[in-house]
């Protein structure tokens, strides 16, 4: 069996420094939201101070006030997955099939589960870390990278698919927005609306 997790973070998108518009027909005011079940048992790998989180990461967690920084690890390199992978019960083979395909992945969760693996290695993360040491807004480079963490834990949590986690995803990004947290994202935002679309689009072809 294969391993589960997200493709939707293989767009990396340069953010750039274009102030935002509002869209008021969404849902966005709902999100972030916590899901019921996110405080049962999870199978949290005890990384313990080998897992000590960047502050950039800290910072981005620290803005979705149900996310602890126990349920995110990061991952130097996507290979770093592998020991999970097999800890969980896969074999080497699969880990390593399952690592060449999350290579290109900033954010994951494996079979809907805790934790939120980062790929540090990831050019979408780097840009993020890159905006928040060297931008003008480093707090608003936190906060795309919360957006990206609470996707994850959409799936993680709330066992959601991607279409909806996406929505959840897109909504966060939107009450920021247009709450005047979030001026750098357009190009981001625009591009997870594409996305969004066309995951609608082939699920409506599959459904017919
Ligand atoms: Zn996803």
């Amino acid at each position: 069996m294969q391993p589960k997790f997200c493709l939707s973070s293989l767009l990396t998108i340069a953010l750039a420094a274009i102030a935002g518009g509002s869209d008021l027909s969404s849902d966005f005011r709902s999100h972030p939201r916590v899901c019921r079940d996110s405080a049962l048992n999870q199978d949290l790998p005890q990384a313990g101070a080998a897992n000590r989180l960047p502050l950039l990461v800290r910072q981005a967690i620290a803005l979705i006030p149900f996310i602890e920084d126990r349920q995110v690890v990061i991952l130097p390199r996507a290979s770093d997955v592998s020991v999970y992978l097999v800890s969980w019960g896969y074999s080497r083979e699969t880990a390593s099939e399952t690592v060449a395909e999350l290579a290109p992945l900033a954010e994951f969760t494996i079979d809907h589960h805790f934790p939120i693996f980062i790929n540090a290695g990831s050019p979408h993360y780097r840009r993020i870390l890159a905006s928040w040491k060297h931008g003008k807004s480093p707090d608003q480079a936190a906060r795309v990278l919360a957006s990206d963490i609470y996707h994850e834990y959409r799936h993680a949590a709330c066992g959601e698919e991607e279409l909806d986690a996406l929505a959840a995803h897109i909504s966060l990004l939107k009450r920021w927005r247009a709450e005047g947290l979030l001026r750098i994202a357009d190009p981001y935002i625009a591009s997870k609306e594409s996305e969004r679309r066309s995951l609608e689009a082939k699920s409506a072809n599959r459904s017919r």
